[in-house]
């Protein structure tokens, strides 16, 4: 099946490009680089484009005769999109009805979203499971959930067969050291914690130590990206054997804080992560974890890479550039499930 990867060329894209070519997919990329990479792009042909540019997108789906789009591509950053929501919704909401407009037109009927946990805001409950309240606080989450909406319509008026992927914290790099996390400006905690541990950057900033979680950071459930990226493939594999069109979410169901992260980048690394208090960012709950039930159930998917041990080992490697390819056989064969 040949497959359209929309932001192919970025962290959750290209790991799951290299995870559908593993599986016998064939791997279309439509990035436009604006945060991507080119050199992540290894496993299929790479269109520079943007998901708005409706006659590329059209030209892209009838030549490689595409059957099922795999849509990344958006701006993904809780702390940014407070400041520039307008963007937010542009790029996020904006630039996928061009896209679904483009697929319709062309009669490609499956699609599976990245959407995100913070579609559901402030969780009533512990573990967040799909049917719970959805009640964004962040213009990030809004702009993802109101793409799901919007799949939801298309699929009830027969036009489209959608899945919402609910990422929780992606995280970690490619076991055989392909890709990583690659952002020119990062934002995310276990990169920057990395960095500052080797010395990269200055001081890691606790944003917050004031939560109600049990030493006062928060708590987020932490997903390796290789895991993100097989899901994605079950999650083809469900649609194209006539699954229902729903939201799952990708999580372990278990959380850790920020301080727990930092311990654990200490451990690995063999050495301390300098810090600082800073105040809350705006737009952060204080725990998000998932009830990753459905997923399992339904898409057949099990996390293998997702301890935070794991995810923290990889990157550190990525990061500090060690790409042994002994020593990380080793290691992915320890980290197996
Ligand atoms: N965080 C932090 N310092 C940083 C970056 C992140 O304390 O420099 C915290 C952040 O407040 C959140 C958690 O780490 O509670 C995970 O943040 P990240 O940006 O990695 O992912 P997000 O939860 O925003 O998707």
């Amino acid at each position: 099946m040949n497959v359209l990867v929309t932001g192919g060329a970025g962290y959750i894209g290209s790991h799951t490009a290299k995870a559908l070519a593993c599986r016998g997919f064939h791997p279309i990329v439509i990035d436009d680089l604006s945060t991507g990479h080119a050199r992540n792009v290894k496993w299929g042909p790479l269109v520079r484009a943007d998901i708005s540019d409706t006659s590329t997108v059209r030209r892209i789906l009838n030549e490689y005769s595409i059957e099922a789009v795999a849509h990344f591509a958006g701006s993904a950053l809780v702390g940014e999109s407070a400041a520039k929501p307008l963007r937010y919704f542009q790029n996020n909401v904006g630039a996928t009805l061009s896209l679904l407009d483009a697929m319709r037109e062309e009669g490609v009927t499956k699609i599976v979203f990245s959407s995100t946990c913070a579609t559901y805001g402030l969780p009533d409950h512990a573990l967040i499971t799909e049917d719970q309240p959805q009640k964004p606080i962040n213009p990030y989450g809004d702009s993802k959930l109101a793409v799901e909406r919007v799949l939801g319509w298309m699929g009830l008026a027969g036009q489209l067969r959608w899945l919402a992927l609910r990422y929780f914290n992606a995280a970690g790099a490619d076991p055989e050291g392909d890709l990583g996390e690659e952002h020119e400006h990062e934002t995310h905690l276990i990169p920057l914690a990395i960095g500052a541990a080797l010395g990269q950057r200055e001081r890691l900033k606790i944003f917050g130590k004031d939560y109600p979680t049990p030493d006062g950071t928060p708590i987020r459930d932490y997903i390796h990206v290789t895991d993100l990226a097989s899901a994605h493939v079950n999650a083809l594999q469900y649609i194209e054997h006539g699954g229902e069109s729903r939201a799952f979410n990708l999580g372990t169901g278990r959380g850790a804080s920020v301080l727990e992260v930092i311990r654990t980048v200490e451990t690995i690394g063999g050495c301390s992560v300098p810090t600082e208090v800073a105040p809350r960012r705006a737009g952060d709950p204080p725990i998000l974890v998932a009830g990753p039930e459905r997923a399992h159930q339904f898409l057949k998917w099990e996390p293998r890479y997702s301890t935070l041990e794991s995810i923290v080992e990889t990157a550190w490697r990525w990061h500090s550039g060690v790409q042994c390819q002994t020593d990380l056989q080793t290691s992915s064969s320890n980290i197996s499930a």
